[in-house]
């Protein structure tokens, strides 16, 4: 599966702060890529936000090395302080959908696995409506 790194890029210059928000998905393969935007809009002497919140897979491994690299990115100094780069995390990491699941037949209940996948991680609560007794 393809995973997609998408970033938008927000530079205040009033504040001299800058927000780089994940959209798409961050994974050990392109961390690397956004590593090398943040020490890029760092160089820029802005306080950097890494908004993870609305990132649509987050892999743990690439969220640890996020969190270390981001930690020596070098400060330079500003009027009044430092750089900062503070990281802004979902309450849980998404994973985005693996290949659709396969259509159930009709009064065919799903797995335990499949339920989870879909009203856990996917959030389609229309996997809880055929359970749902209709009178
Ligand atoms: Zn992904």
């Amino acid at each position: 599966m393809e995973h997609t790194l998408r970033v938008l890029v927000r530079i205040d210059t009033k504040t001299s702060s800058a927000c780089l928000e994940v959209r798409g998905c961050l994974v050990p393969e392109n961390c690397p890529d956004l590593l090398e935007i943040l020490r890029h809009t760092a160089t820029l002497g802005a306080h950097v936000v890494i908004n993870l919140t609305k990132a649509r897979h987050l892999a743990a491994t690439a969220l640890d090395d996020l969190m270390l690299q981001a930690d020596r990115i070098p400060s330079l100094p500003l009027d009044g302080g430092h750089t900062t780069v503070s990281v802004q995390l979902p309450a849980r990491l998404p994973v985005c959908p693996p290949p659709r699941v396969q259509a159930q037949a009709p009064g065919v209940p799903l797995g335990n696995v499949q339920a989870f996948e879909l009203a856990f991680l996917h959030r389609d609560t229309a996997v809880l409506s055929p359970f749902i007794p209709r009178r």
